[in-house]
């Protein structure tokens, strides 16, 4: 969940994947604060917030001839 204060004073809670932000109580768009969870990131990447991991590739094409566009 994320918290969100909004300017209007209003708080909310919020789920992560929220795109759009208003307050349910009187319309107000205009956010003043975010309280969100770390990110989380995995992969080839160090940090606090990274758990290293080795991933499945992703195939690639390089140098493939242009069709003509
Ligand atoms: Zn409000």
């Amino acid at each position: 969940m994320i918290t969100v204060s909004f300017a209007c004073g209003h708080t909310a809670k919020l789920a992560d994947d929220t795109a759009l932000a208003v307050c349910a109580e009187c319309g107000e768009r205009r956010v003043q604060a975010v309280k969100a969870r770390a990110p989380k990131f995995r992969g080839v990447v160090l940090g606090p917030h990274a758990k290293f991991e080795s991933l499945a590739g992703i195939p690639v094409t390089v140098g493939a001839p242009n069709d003509g566009e």
